[in-house]
């Protein structure tokens, strides 16, 4: 495991009769994109304003970089760079203006950082323009830029593709990308859907009605969401053996809760059914799992629902 990052635990903010965040644990380490999800309204930026300090939780800590926000932590909030909800910029002001006043407002003496910002989020030929002509996806490639002027160690994007279209979309994912391999930025991005940041995330969370319903890696999540058929049978081994060497089925195991799981695409439950059944082995259940990672986010917020 790396080191952590930002370490979150048992965050509360209580405004009156409403429950904004309730008791939120998160971890990012090192080098995690990590995706934060949630409905509309669900927690996401009432909990990353409690990140930066910008309010004060109700209870439970944040730290940074081992740090506890809040307690003098103007220090470790500069290796913080974010971009939260729609990023605002003076509209008279050229694109590069705008950055300028922001290096200066920091203390940053090298001019070059404004340059180098510009050219990552590939808005260097827009630099001259002012910021009231961009486009929506242009603020928020800008919002980006500001925010990574002073080289942060992580950086913190508040549904950065909200009101974009597909092409948008993509500019800031495959920004993202550039800003974790080649800057070796740790990042946590919110969204409200998870095939936003499925090709992106290699951690993710979600939240809803402020109580964090799951938190695990891409991979198991994916792991755990893997299309697949299961059987339960009356002879194991046999079944195995037979969907092995008659249809070469190479991805089929017995699972802990006792049912057998083949994860070969493309098969088809009736071939298996049809095969076993001649063999003479009894098929009590079959069932066929195509639920989309997009499914499971659907499933597991209305079940978290029914709960709230
Ligand atoms: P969105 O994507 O819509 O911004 P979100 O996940 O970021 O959603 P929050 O903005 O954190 O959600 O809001 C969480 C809940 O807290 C909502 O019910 C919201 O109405 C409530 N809330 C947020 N700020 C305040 C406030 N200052 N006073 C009262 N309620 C608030």
């Amino acid at each position: 495991m790396g080191q952590a990052i930002l370490q979150v635990q048992g965050l509360c903010k209580h405004y009156k009769g409403v429950k904004a965040v309730d008791g939120v644990d998160m971890r990012l380490n090192q080098g995690d994109i990590y995706g934060f999800l949630g409905q509309n309204g669900a927690g996401k930026t009432t909990t990353i304003r409690m990140m930066m300090g910008l309010i004060r939780p109700s209870s439970g800590s944040v730290k940074l970089f081992g740090e506890e926000v809040g307690k003098g932590s103007n220090a470790v909030l500069r290796k913080v760079g974010s971009v939260i909800e729609y990023p605002g910029f003076y509209p008279n002001l050229t694109a590069i203006e705008n950055l300028d006043l922001h290096r200066r407002s920091m203390g940053i003496k090298d001019k070059r950082t404004l340059e180098e910002s510009l050219h990552t989020t590939g808005l260097w030929e827009a630099r001259n323009r002012k910021a009231s002509n961009f486009s929506l996806g242009m603020k928020q490639r800008l919002g980006i830029a500001r925010a990574i002027l002073h080289g942060p160690e992580l950086l913190i994007l508040d549904e950065p593709t909200n009101g974009l279209d597909p092409m948008g979309i993509k500019e800031i994912r495959l920004l993202i990308q550039e800003l974790a391999q080649k800057r070796k930025i740790t990042i946590l991005v919110s969204s409200h859907i998870l095939s936003e940041v499925e090709q992106l995330a290699t951690k993710v969370g979600i939240i809803h009605r402020g109580v964090m319903l799951e938190e695990s890696t891409m991979n198991e999540l994916k792991h755990k969401n893997r299309q697949y058929i299961g059987l339960q049978v009356d002879d194991f081994a046999k079944s195995q053996a037979l969907l092995r060497e008659e249809l070469g089925i190479r991805d089929c195991r017995m699972e802990d809760d006792g049912w057998l799981r083949i994860y070969d695409d493309d098969r088809q439950p009736g071939e298996m059914n049809r095969l076993l059944v001649r063999q003479g082995i009894e098929v009590s259940s079959l069932v066929a799992m195509k639920d989309s990672l997009e499914d499971y986010f659907v499933r597991l917020v209305e079940g978290g629902a029914a709960r709230g």
